[in-house]
């Protein structure tokens, strides 16, 4: 496939950054990936364009011009030292799959269109799929004004003005770039960031939904230092004891939550620790501080560990005499994907007799898409080394698989 190697060679040279690529939202590397995405899109007879959002957009036209199109894209930001394909394989994947389609002579029923979004993770400014949000009209002028780059301290406005966008005209008089009326699906190829298609054997995966997450960044366990030797266990204000009493309950019900309505829900503990200031052997801890972050697909699973947290810190701290202090949670809601969808990839990968499985996926631009009333699914391509950081690989044999199914899957709801 060297129209894909071609791109994802240039894109990398052009945001090499140690053993990785740095491709910040609004920067002069994720412009080199759009610019170098939409000169090979050219090259290849698509039309395009980029929006005031700096997302990029390469169109075969169908049939009917006017008919709702369809959408396939992903994102052309990377995080910090991370990998070249988090992202820009599901934007090359769509103008790969074009290209291949008008060079094959066919006209599809509608317009397809290849997508590049910016800003999709979270890491520049602080929240995600702010391109994929801008496209759609899902952030209103105070809060995008708000957004201010997490390591320049530099406005959003600011920096989407260094690229050369003209930031007013996002928010149009007749409506968002992206909108139920002009766009009949959205469809993501993604690198898969986790290893289930590698324990599985499977090149593809088709996600059932998107996880939501409930979030306790900075969780707080007060209760009181005393000395080790001389405080009986009735008199004891221990915060480390109180606090993994907390964990190992919540684990039992993640596993009960896991047995029974969904089975890929997910909780980890990713900070857990006592003050070194004031830790010592022969303490009781009288601070622990902890974070709680739970995933799942399921709303009233959510509903239900959030309940359950409420109600086990009150327990926990009247009976061991401690106090938890939360905080607000954040998160986001479970999104489900477009079944029609799921079945039309699946049904793809079948008559090509590519293997591919079924399992729920995590954020991606495809929920934003979902959330705005624009039915997405999300297509996963086998990668070894998780993700987010510079070793994430991706066979280029499985990606022009999963550029295979995509274009069928587009030709298939062209033409209904
Ligand atoms: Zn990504």
């Amino acid at each position: 496939m060297p129209m894909a190697a071609d791109i994802f060679d240039r894109a990398r040279a052009a945001s090499r950054d140690l053993e990785g690529v740095t491709r910040p939202a609004w920067s002069s590397e994720d412009q080199a990936a759009a610019d170098i995405l939409l000169g090979a899109a050219q090259e290849h007879g698509l039309t395009t364009r980029m929006d005031a959002i700096g997302n990029t957009y390469a169109r075969l036209a169908g049939r009917d011009e006017t008919a709702p199109g369809i959408l396939s894209g992903s994102h052309l930001d990377s995080v910090a030292r991370g990998g070249n394909f988090d992202g820009l394989a599901g934007a090359v994947a769509a103008v790969t799959a074009l290209a291949a389609i008008r060079r094959a002579g066919m006209v599809p029923g509608c317009n397809l269109t290849a997508m590049g979004t910016r800003c999709e993770e979270s890491v520049w400014f602080g929240i995600a799929y702010v391109g994929a949000r801008l496209a759609v009209g899902n952030m209103d002028r105070a809060e995008f004004d708000a957004l201010v780059r997490l390591d320049s301290g530099r406005s959003i406005a600011d920096h989407m003005t260094d690229q050369g966008l003209a930031v007013d005209d996002i928010w149009r008089a007749d409506g968002p770039e992206i909108k139920p009326a002009n766009t009949k699906a959205f469809l993501e190829l993604h690198i898969e960031q986790g290893p289930l298609l590698m324990e599985q054997d499977a090149p593809l995966g088709i996600a059932t939904a998107v996880r939501g997450n409930l979030r306790y960044g900075d969780g707080v366990c007060y209760g009181a230092y005393q000395h080790s030797a001389a405080t009986p266990r009735r008199l004891r204000q221990d915060t480390v004891l109180a606090v993994t009493e907390l964990l190992q309950r919540l684990e039992a019900l993640w596993h009960e939550i896991e047995d029974g309505v969904d089975p890929s829900a997910v909780f980890t503990i990713g900070k857990l620790f006592t003050d070194p200031a004031n830790h010592a052997l022969t303490k009781v801890p009288g601070e622990c501080h902890f974070s709680l972050n739970f995933g799942s697909t399921e709303q009233r699973s959510q509903d239900r560990f959030a309940a359950a947290i409420a109600a086990m810190t009150e327990e926990i701290g009247r009976r061991r005499r401690v106090r938890f202090v939360l905080g607000d949670p954040v998160g986001s809601s479970p999104t489900p994907l477009d079944p029609g969808l799921r079945a039309g990839l699946l049904a793809s990968a079948q008559s090509l007799a590519i293997p591919a499985t079924e399992f729920a996926t995590v954020g991606h631009d495809a929920s934003i898409f979902a959330r705005a009333g624009i039915p997405a699914a999300v297509l996963l391509v086998r990668n070894d080394d998780g993700s987010h950081n510079p070793h994430e690989k991706m066979d280029l044999g499985d990606f022009e698989q999963g550029v295979q199914v995509l274009a069928a899957t587009m030709l298939d709801l062209a033409a209904e």
